[in-house]
């Protein structure tokens, strides 16, 4: 069990966040925002995928004012970014934003960013203040975000989220650990610029991963360069692989060898796509299944999991909870497994 860092609870939307929550899924639209068709259409995708809160990046005016066009269309609390220009917070929160992302590195003045703060103290909405290795003032992390919180709390102002991210996966968590004891906002964790699909997502699982396990993190999301869709899948993946929310079974399969003769890989692809198809159909949670390719470990691992497979030449074994449920030809193992999976479960 991963003890979470006790923070307070900010809602955003309809969502909660903090650590009395479950770890929240986050993603951000890679459209001009002010193409609202083309950006209700991602949002909703991402939606589909498990996103809990969207994030859209404001360059203009123009885009400021999307946010109320994109907001009627979906269903999931919609994030406005801002970088450098206050007046794009300003609108943005008039336009319906359920909560602000900014980085003060980028908005000088105090002035300004007092402004933001007294927008959104009224409109009820929460900041993040998000701080990024790139455009990092040069006092560092931890002095600019508790120079940042004191600015906010001297507004009276206390419903902040906040993010510390590097490219650096080392610099990103020494981060949020060294903040960790120093405040209790919650955080939103991420890698910045991790790259593309392989590369992107084990930094992610690095860092994030590092700090989930120090039970640091509230809010998360896997930056990569490409479909948001894989960011959130990821990010699903990290926190069900640390056991801190479930999303589908967790299919435990062995890498295969030369004792291995089936196609194994195959099989495990196949049973894949169809748990994630029938991840509205019952609850998954906690529920492992064991693929296994043969008799050494097989039978071993079958039994450990709630239910599970060990293949011979042309026929697998069935078990569930420990015990033999039937030997099924290799052709069948699938269609079997989920039937075996879905006895005892409503649909
Ligand atoms: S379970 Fe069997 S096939 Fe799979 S890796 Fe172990 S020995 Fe090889």
């Amino acid at each position: 069990m991963i003890k979470r860092r006790k923070t307070r609870t900010i809602n955003v939307g309809s969502v909660k966040i903090g650590s009395g929550q479950p770890i929240r899924i986050q993603s951000m639209t890679k459209t001009d925002t002010r193409d609202t068709k083309k950006t209700i259409r991602q949002c909703l995708e991402l939606e589909a995928a498990g996103c809990e809160i969207v994030r859209v990046a404001i360059k203009d005016m123009k885009a400021a004012e999307a946010l109320k066009a994109i907001k009627r269309k979906i269903n999931i609390p919609l994030v406005a970014d801002i970088h450098f220009d206050w007046r794009l917070a300003v609108l943005s929160i008039k336009s319906g934003a359920d909560k602000i992302r900014i980085n003060p590195g980028n908005i000088k003045n105090p002035a300004h960013i007092k402004e933001v703060i007294k927008t959104a103290k009224d409109a009820k909405i929460p900041i993040r203040i998000g701080l990024n290795s790139g455009s990092l003032p040069r006092a560092g992390f931890i002095a600019s975000a508790l120079k940042y919180i004191k600015l906010f709390e001297k507004e009276n102002f206390r419903d902040i989220i906040i993010s510390l991210k590097s490219s650096d996966v080392t610099e990103t968590v020494n981060a949020y650990r060294k903040l960790a004891a120093l405040c209790n906002y919650p955080f939103h964790l991420g890698v910045t610029a991790a790259g593309a699909y392989d590369a992107g997502i084990v930094k992610s699982s690095i860092g994030i991963g590092a700090l989930l396990l120090d039970g640091i993190g509230d809010t998360v999301r896997v930056s990569l360069t490409g479909d948001p869709v894989q960011e959130v899948i990821a990010a699903k993946r990290i926190l069900q692989a640390l056991r801190l929310r479930s999303f589908v079974p967790e299919v435990i399969s062995c890498p295969t060898c030369g004792r291995c003769q089936v196609n194994l890989g195959a099989i495990v692809n196949e049973l894949e796509v169809r748990l994630s198809a029938m991840k509205h159909r019952h609850s998954s949670d906690g529920i492992s299944i064991a693929v296994m390719g043969c008799e050494v470990n097989g039978p071993g691992e079958a039994k450990v999991a709630d239910i599970g497979i060990a293949f011979g030449k042309n026929a697998g074994i069935l078990f569930k909870k420990g015990k033999i449920v039937k030997k099924v030809k290799t052709k069948n193992a699938t269609k079997e497994l989920l039937k075996l999976l879905c006895a005892g479960h409503k649909p």
